[in-house]
């Protein structure tokens, strides 16, 4: 029986799990693409990304928070714990269009954590259940799965629902980003830092940016609706 089962679920994987895929794949090269444009664009204010992040913070009164450079591509982000922003080499000494974009969208985020924007605030409470349902949900889900029994059924039930958890997390993911993107655009269009000729690859960058963010949630929803169809598809045949 679970041949069976397991033997369509590969056919019903690959079904669910690729347009998200396909999704993900064209997020990632979008964003590659615009990134490697503007960041060959240079502002004619000419600040750095560091300079810019800087200045954003502390009209935002948060001289307080750190500013560091950090290693690898694409691996800026703010540490809210720490209180300190990691933007990337590409970004921290870059003076363009790309960098400028990056640094104000990151400085967004500690905006957001300084005026205790409320999705932040839940996505926080959620990291705890996040980082159990993502390992445990999966195992539960299995071992549910291969008990045919009514207790089986309700571990693999539990199992999926701890697991969900990831789904909301990266479906939370998406307003915060957007925000702090939008906080981005408009501090930057306001502040004449980016001209507003240049407000197009700004756009560009961040856009491209957030569709990543959308590709991972709907590769989180589409796992979960395969467990979905595979239990539901089970306890039919039971
Ligand atoms: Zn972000």
């Amino acid at each position: 029986m679970y041949t069976e089962i397991y033997g369509g679920g590969y056919l019903l994987y690959i079904l669910i799990s690729l347009p998200a895929l396909l999704l993900g794949l064209w997020a990632q090269s979008k964003i590659k693409i615009a990134f490697n444009k503007y960041s060959r664009l240079r502002t004619t204010s000419g600040m750095s990304g560091a300079e810019v992040a800087r200045r954003m913070l502390d009209q935002n009164g948060l001289s307080n928070i750190r500013i560091e450079e950090t290693s690898g591509t694409l691996s800026d982000h703010y540490d809210p714990g720490k209180k300190v922003l990691r933007l990337s080499q590409g970004v921290y000494r870059s003076n363009s269009v790309a960098a400028a974009g990056v640094a104000a969208h990151e400085s967004g985020h500690a905006i957001q954590d300084k005026e205790k924007y409320g999705p932040l605030k839940i996505r926080s409470i959620m990291i705890p259940t996040v980082q159990l349902g993502s390992w445990l949900g999966p195992i539960l889900f299995m071992l549910g799965l291969f008990l045919s029994s009514q207790t089986g059924d309700n571990i693999a039930w539990f199992g999926l629902i701890l697991f969900s958890a990831t789904a909301a997390f990266a479906l939370i993911t998406l307003p915060i980003e957007i925000n702090a993107s939008n906080r981005a655009k408009e501090w930057l269009a306001d502040s004449g830092i980016v001209y507003s000729s240049e407000m197009e690859g700004v756009h560009k960058v961040l856009d491209a940016a957030a569709w990543t963010y959308v590709a991972g949630a709907a590769q989180s929803i589409s796992t979960i609706l395969y467990y979905l169809l595979l239990l539901s598809g089970r306890s039919r045949r039971d």
